[in-house]
């Protein structure tokens, strides 16, 4: 018979949390219990970072329970400390600033932020469809083909197509408890939340699962070391996006958008999110830029051009570069084998090379991964 939500929290009324036992449902600390219809079980538990050495074994003794449920066929359980436990709002998701008011700064840094990992840079975009997930992949192709140890991350919650664009499909093994390997694909290492969960799912999750499922893909992947992870967030600039912005221990974003003023007002807001949390912006890139006609050469400026090289100057970001907007690119992407890998010297490729240089150099400047800001609710 199918779990159930209740079935799940029955489960957990067995797991007590202090020597008074208390239980895990009656201590407010649960979040977001959600049950997908593969059987694949997901919580939080809210714990102020204080507290993670005491809950680390209640998080496992609650795993176990679930895990040992029948019609249980995984579980995805994590502390989460978005907010301190005595916060009146418990239950809630996280807020993001109030307009207006600036984010709070980040603390201090406590220590590396993802070992062996140098650089993680988001890759994001003010709105859908304007070809950021294409961008990042082949721009983690490129930054490979520069001789750098590349991870790619699928964040992209509300359409996770990394395991499409590199032609990539199954479960990722389990190496030892908590420890999932990386996919592979074309020499870089792969993870993606289409590869855990049903997308289906993904959408429903508010600001705390979208939060600890991103934290879970970062520390308890076996990416080894990195030169740079390469972050595909979702697109927008809503609370999930902040919220996955201040979590993730980011070294700088880059903003794709198409040259159409409508995606470049998108645009903007993705860069004032990011400052909002203090993330350096590396730069921007235009893309779908120019039509070169494949048949006579003729290049058509489709959606305008020029107009994200012109924003990034008034918003004082740098410009990455242009990509056109090309057959290969769409074709090999949508076969999965992007066109970086396939046709490395080629004309595109050569492109995302050199966007990918540009974009090493404004990181090799940047401070090394920062630590991830605690998220401040403001009453
Ligand atoms: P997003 O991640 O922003 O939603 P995608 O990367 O999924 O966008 O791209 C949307 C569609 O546009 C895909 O079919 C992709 O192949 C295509 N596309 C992206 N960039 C280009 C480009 N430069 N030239 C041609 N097609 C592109």
């Amino acid at each position: 018979m199918a779990i159930t939500r209740d079935d799940v929290l029955k489960v957990l009324s067995t797991v007590t949390v202090d020597a008074a036992g208390t239980t895990l449902p009656a201590s407010g600390r649960l979040s977001q219990v959600v049950v997908d219809p593969t059987g694949r079980v997901m919580f939080s538990i809210l714990i102020d970072p204080s507290e993670a050495e005491r809950f680390e074994p209640i998080r496992r003794r609650a795993e176990g329970a679930v895990l040992a449920t029948a019609g249980v066929s995984g579980v995805f359980a994590s502390l989460t400390s978005e907010r301190g436990p005595n916060h009146p709002a418990q239950g809630a998701a996280p807020q993001p600033p109030a307009p207006g008011r600036p984010a709070a700064p980040p603390p201090p840094r406590t220590g590396p932020a993802l070992p062996g990992v140098r650089h993680i840079v988001a890759v994001a975009s003010g709105k859908g469809g304007v070809g950021k997930s294409t961008t990042a992949c082949n721009l983690a192709l490129a930054l490979s083909a520069q001789g750098l140890k590349v991870g790619l991350l699928d964040a992209d919650i509300y359409g996770p197509s990394v395991p499409k664009l590199f032609g990539l499909s199954g479960k990722p093994k389990v190496i030892e408890e908590r420890l999932l390997a990386p996919m592979e694909g074309y020499g870089i290492k792969v993870m993606s939340i289409g590869f855990l969960i049903e997308a289906e799912t993904a959408m429903i999750w508010r600001g705390p699962m979208v939060q600890s499922a991103i934290t879970q893909m970062l520390r308890e992947v076996a990416w080894g070391d990195l030169d740079i992870l390469v972050v595909d967030m979702p697109p927008g600039t809503g609370d999930a996006q902040l919220t996955m912005a201040q979590a993730t221990p980011l070294s700088g974003a880059v903003i794709v958008s198409t040259p159409q003023d409508l995606a470049l007002i998108d645009a903007r807001r993705g860069v004032t999110m990011f400052r909002k949390v203090s993330v350096p912006i590396l730069g921007v890139i235009e893309n779908m830029a120019t039509f070169v006609c494949p048949n006579c050469g003729h290049a058509s400026h489709i959606f305008g051009h020029g107009g994200a090289r012109d924003e990034a100057a008034r918003l004082e970001v740098p410009f990455l570069g242009e990509i056109p907007l090309n057959m290969t690119i769409r074709e090999s992407s949508d076969a999965g084998r992007p066109v970086v890998a396939v046709d490395p010297d080629g004309p595109q490729a050569r492109v995302y090379r050199d966007i990918a240089a540009k974009l090493w150099a404004n990181l090799s400047g940047a401070p090394v991964a920062r630590a991830a800001p605690r998220i401040v609710f403001e009453s």
